[in-house]
C-alpha cells in the first residue's frame, strides 16, 4: 500500500479486524510513527499496539476508526495534505493542502464546496494566505 492509498483507504464506523490489523501496520509502517507514540494517543501500552499491527489482537470494534483515522491524519500531514474537508450530504471526506486549495480552489461535492473540518493552525493559515495573495497580484510591471 502507497501513502497515498493509505490515505485513501474508505474507513467505516466498522472495521473487521483483519482489515484494521492490515491498516495499523501500514500506517505505522508508512508513517515512521513508533509503538510508543500510538500507545501514548490511545492511553494503552506500546506492547498492545505491537498486537495490533500483528493481527494478534485489535481493540473493540467501536474504537477501530478512530485509531485508523488517526494514522490517516498522519500519513496526510506528512504527504503536505495538512486539511481535511466532508460532504454535508454525503460520507465523502478528503485530505487536501490548505496552500493548494487556496489558489486553486476547494473540492466540491454534490454542488456545495465541501466544508473544511480540519485545518493548520492560524499562523500556518496566515503565511499560506499571504502567499496566495502574493501569487494572485499582478507584477509590477504589468
Ligand atoms: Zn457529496
Amino acid at each position: 500500500m502507497t501513502l497515498d492509498q493509505f490515505v485513501a483507504a474508505k474507513v467505516g464506523d466498522v472495521i473487521a479486524k483483519e482489515r484494521f490489523c492490515l491498516l495499523v501496520a501500514e500506517g505505522i509502517r508508512l508513517t515512521g510513527i513508533s509503538f510508543a507514540e500510538v500507545a501514548h494517543e490511545f492511553s494503552t501500552a506500546p506492547g498492545t499496539i505491537g498486537r495490533w499491527t500483528s493481527g494478534a489482537s485489535a481493540p473493540a470494534n467501536a474504537g477501530r476508526a478512530r485509531v485508523v483515522r488517526f494514522l490517516q491524519r498522519r500519513a496526510a500531514a506528512s504527504s503536505g495534505l495538512d486539511s481535511q474537508v466532508e460532504c454535508q450530504r454525503c460520507p465523502r471526506a478528503e485530505y487536501v493542502s490548505f496552500a493548494h486549495c487556496l489558489r486553486n480552489g476547494w473540492p466540491v461535492c454534490h454542488g456545495e464546496t465541501m466544508l473544511l473540518v480540519r485545518h493548520p493552525s492560524p499562523v500556518e493559515i496566515q503565511s499560506a494566505t499571504a502567499a496566495a495573495i502574493k501569487a494572485q497580484l499582478p507584477k509590477a510591471s504589468d
